[in-house]
């Protein structure tokens, strides 16, 4: 993995770690990278203007105002004027949920063509819990630190075997795209995400959202810092407006 220099991302609350320019390291092995960007909150303002035959090159407050009206009365079309490419490094059940969001554009690594990583995740222990109450309403609890340990070593021993497995059929001549059944659902893929600000307010809506899983929400946390540092007032009127993409 090539190394930037560090930089300090202003401002939103988030649980990953900004290491390197452009790349906040999310989980044990994972990131989310911010590969390329053509994104302002000016694109919004002259979306929206061009109604008018308008066009501004420099934002002012009164392009800050439409902002956050064309975001409250849920205008969304002018936030499409951009986009975001993300490089992410993310567990399977990760991506899987992430893919779910079809409006964007995505291309995988390939298990068919290349070899598997030999990265697995394994939760630190005060991310190992318990699963309390019903459907759609369940409650998060930590579990005791024996537990926690022991489930860390289990999930260890698993990934051990499988990926033992996995390298010993490829050994002996098993197509890569059938040797990869035996790779478990905390394998690391990695993969391009590119995705316009409307959608990407989608995305952080619905994933850094407490109800969904704590893994996935940490990376929509990353991808949330990049919209903030890119489109501020975009996403300031994003938070102010209940964090409901418009
Ligand atoms: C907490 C949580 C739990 C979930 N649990 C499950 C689950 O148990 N099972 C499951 O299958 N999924 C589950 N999902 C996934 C969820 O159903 C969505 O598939 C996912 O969140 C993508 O949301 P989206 O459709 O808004 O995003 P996108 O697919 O990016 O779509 C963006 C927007 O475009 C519009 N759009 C896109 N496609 C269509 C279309 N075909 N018709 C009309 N409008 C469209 C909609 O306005 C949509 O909001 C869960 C998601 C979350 C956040």
């Amino acid at each position: 993995m090539p190394t930037y220099a560090p930089v300090t991302l202003a401002g939103v609350a988030t649980m990953a770690e900004v290491l390197t320019e452009n790349t906040i390291h999310v989980l044990d092995h994972g990131f989310v990278r911010l590969d390329d960007a053509m994104a302002s909150d000016l694109s919004v303002v002259n979306g929206a203007r061009v109604s008018f035959a308008r066009h501004k090159a420099e934002m002012d407050e009164s392009d800050e105002g439409l902002i956050r009206f064309l975001m409250r009365d849920r205008h969304g079309t002018p936030f499409e004027h951009n986009a975001f490419r993300f490089h992410v490094r993310a567990p399977l059940f990760v991506a899987r949920e992430w893919f779910r969001h079809r409006v964007g554009s995505f291309n995988e690594f390939s298990m068919r063509y290349a070899k598997a990583s030999d990265e697995f995740y394994v939760p630190e222990p005060e991310d190992v819990r318990s699963q309390v109450g019903k459907p759609g309403a369940y409650s998060f609890e930590p579990v005791e630190p024996e537990l926690a340990e022991q489930t860390r070593d289990e999930l260890q021993a698993v990934y051990d075997a499988a990926y033992e497995t996995y390298n010993r059929l490829v050994e002996q001549g098993v197509a890569r795209e059938l040797a990869r059944l035996v790779m478990p659902m905390g394998a690391y893929t990695e993969f391009y995400w590119t995705v316009n600000a409307r959608s990407l307010m989608n995305f952080v809506s619905l994933r850094a959202a407490e109800t969904a899983q704590r893994e996935i929400r940490r990376y929509a946390e990353a991808c949330e810092r990049f919209l903030a540092e890119r489109m501020p007032v975009t996403h300031s009127a994003f938070v102010a407006n209940g964090r409901v993409a418009p």
